[in-house]
């Protein structure tokens, strides 16, 4: 066996001994007595009986050895502004953060929603609120109103922190007036909202509801808010995600588990080292600006880089330019990212040193090999793939290179990781697929390992029903992602098994974007797929059937009522989830029980051919589909 394959297996065969060790890789005010209590499948509670605080671990337990290392660099290309905090300066920050929120009234437990640009702030609003055991709820800076909203129902926060504005391509996008929409739309009122004046955009302040930072930040410039000792399994925050229904899941982790999975991450995955800079490209909305822009990094003692702005602007050197200047070991990106970069003059890269890059870790989408093939090339260094989601806070497979160098195949994002029991379940009878190189819904043994979710948030039926199934004496773990394995265990994910797109690394539910569409007056019925894109991987694209379709003969009526459409989603979910195009059918493909034929929707959309019709009500509704995408 391998180191790895050793590694590994002790992992599964023996994880009481496995986690032990990992946990000695955090601190605890505790230590915790059970590794794992699992009693109550399919829900498992790591290290119980232990207290610790991530907050503590990110940053106060660096200050006796690295106070003066620099913790957070801010680069944001929009408003040409560059801001590094050593981790003594962190600490400041987050307890004057910390000490806001609780003049506030934020206290352990309560939710406070996270509403900001790539900003310092935002870090230290979520370290803040781990800090004091309040759960923080990061939604996305490019999400709008109706998704806002949404979040902001479900999540019941005591208070919201946000900014002025965000800014795109130099372009700005306040924030403030999406907020106040969305509040008015919730039913649920947030006491408090914070908000981080960056002079970018004008703001009103509501009289009581809402406060200045800046103010509030100077009554506290020395309050010292000690770290709120938390149990093990005590949650450190929601992150809302989308699935097949329109609701968003609130997905909620816990506390230690949490934050022992992220210290074994970056020692056995990333194989970083305190002192290394860490630049992850993603954003604080997302599940990679969690474990990878704010927690994973500052657990490990290392610096890392948060950026606003496009990989593209003021050129396509600057992220190149950044890894000279800040001498960046580990860099973390999305295919579509490369892509773009792709699209470029590679004289670009070619202008910076580039070396002290270990690896590129890329995730969020499937990784294609010339996109692979390329920045390998123009690199020099090894291309990680990984494959994850929300759910999991980390990586399911990817290359431990920590544990021991492996080779990288491109097209796969490599092996199972260490806690990961990975299985491929065959979707028409439930059972597990062992012979290698067959195709299969990815799925895992329970308990999930540390750090992935503890539930949904409020809603422990939903988790039990959405994700798990029952095979013979065992609860598996479902991804919705298709998967085959080939005899070296190397994997290849095929896509989602469900109504999920990813969009340029995005994960959106089609149905939500339905759901925005079919309430524009004139839309009687709506059905979005994703469809293959050169670019961003995919894109969604919307086929209506109007109320009143009279003036729809007209290509100047279509495109109007196309740009309504578009409009709308911006307004309610955000640009990203905007359709790149919306056409205009009579009729839908469905099947004689009503049934929306989706799969034979996208292949027709995709040019593909769409397979066994031989269900479907009107065989016209396909034709109509196909003229329009030519
Ligand atoms: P998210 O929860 O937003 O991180 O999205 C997770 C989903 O993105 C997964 O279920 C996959 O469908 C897809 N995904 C993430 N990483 C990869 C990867 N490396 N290769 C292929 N698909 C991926």
């Amino acid at each position: 066996m391998t180191a790895y394959a050793d590694f590994y297996r002790q992992s599964i065969d023996q994880p009481d001994i496995f986690w032990r060790e990992q946990a000695g890789l955090i601190e605890w005010k505790t230590p915790p007595q059970q590794v794992c209590d699992y009693s109550n499948p399919p829900f498992a509670k790591w290290f119980v009986g232990g207290t610790t605080n991530l907050c503590h671990n990110a940053v106060d337990r660096h200050l006796a050895t690295r106070a003066g290392q620099s913790a957070l660099v801010a680069i944001s290309t929009e408003t040409d502004t560059e801001r590094s905090y050593s981790f003594a300066e962190l600490h400041a920050e987050v307890q004057r953060m910390a000490a806001v929120l609780q003049g506030l009234g934020v206290k352990k437990g309560d939710r406070v929603l996270i509403y900001m640009p790539m900003i310092a702030e935002a870090a230290f609003a979520m370290l803040a609120c781990v800090r004091i055991g309040a759960l923080h709820s990061v939604v996305f800076g490019g999400f709008a109103s109706g998704s806002l909203a949404s979040r902001i129902e479900d999540a019941e926060p005591v208070a919201v922190v946000s900014a002025d504005a965000g800014s795109r391509g130099g372009k700005v996008v306040p924030y403030k007036p999406l907020l106040d929409e969305a509040i008015a739309l919730s039913k649920h009122k947030p006491a408090a909202v914070l908000m981080i004046n960056r002079g970018l955009a004008p703001m009103h302040l509501q009289p009581r509801r809402d406060h200045d930072w800046a103010a509030l930040r100077e009554q506290h410039l020395n309050t010292v808010v000690p770290c709120e000792w938390v149990e093990s399994t005590h949650p450190s925050y929601t992150l809302y995600t989308s699935g097949t229904t329109g609701k968003p899941k609130g997905v909620q982790r816990d506390t230690g588990g949490y934050t022992v999975a992220l210290a074994a991450s970056m020692k056995h995955i990333f194989d970083a080292k305190a002192g290394d800079v860490y630049f992850a490209t993603s954003d604080i909305g997302w599940v990679v600006g969690h474990s990878y822009i704010v927690y994973g990094p500052l657990i490990a003692g290392m610096t890392t880089i948060m950026y606003e702005g496009l990989p593209t602007r003021p050129d396509a050197g600057v992220w190149w330019s950044i890894v000279e200047k800040y001498q960046v070991t580990h860099m973390f990106s999305a295919p579509t990212a490369v892509r773009v970069l792709k699209k470029q003059d590679p004289a670009y890269l070619a202008k910076y040193n580039v070396k002290s890059l270990k690896a590129l870790w890329l995730a969020g989408e499937p990784l294609d090999e010339p996109t692979a093939q390329w920045i390998s090339d123009a690199l020099s260094v090894p291309i990680i793939d990984n494959y994850w989601q929300t759910e999991t806070g980390w990586p399911i497979l990817t290359l431990a290179n920590g544990v021991q160098q492996q080779t990288t195949r491109f097209g796969s994002p490599g092996k199972a990781m260490y806690g990961y029991h990975v299985k491929l379940i065959d979707e028409s009878n439930g059972e597990e697929l062992t012979a290698p190189n067959q195709k299969g819904v990815v799925a895992i043994e329970g308990p999930l390992p540390p750090g992935c979710m503890q539930t949904v948030w409020r809603d422990d039926a939903r988790f039990v029903n959405t994700y798990w199934k029952s095979i013979p004496g065992r609860l598996i773990y479902s991804t919705f992602d298709w998967g085959i394995r080939d005899a070296d265990g190397y994997h290849f994910i095929l896509g989602r098994t469900d109504d999920v797109i990813n969009v340029a690394g995005h994960r959106l539910g089609t149905r939500e974007i339905e759901e925005s569409i079919a309430s524009h007056p004139n839309i009687a019925e709506v059905a979005v797929v994703g469809v293959a894109d050169s670019l961003k991987g995919q894109v969604a694209m919307a086929f209506a059937v109007a109320r009143d379709a009279s003036g729809l003969t007209h290509e100047a009526a279509r495109l109007k009522l196309e740009g309504e459409v578009m409009k709308q989603v911006d307004s309610q979910l955000g640009a990203v989830a905007r359709p790149s195009r919306v056409y205009f059918v009579s009729v839908l493909p469905k099947t004689r029980s009503g049934k929306l034929l989706r799969r034979a929707l996208q292949a027709v959309a995709e040019r593909r051919d769409p397979g066994d019709l031989t269900t479907m009500e009107d065989p016209a509704a396909l034709q109509q589909v196909k003229d329009l995408v030519g």
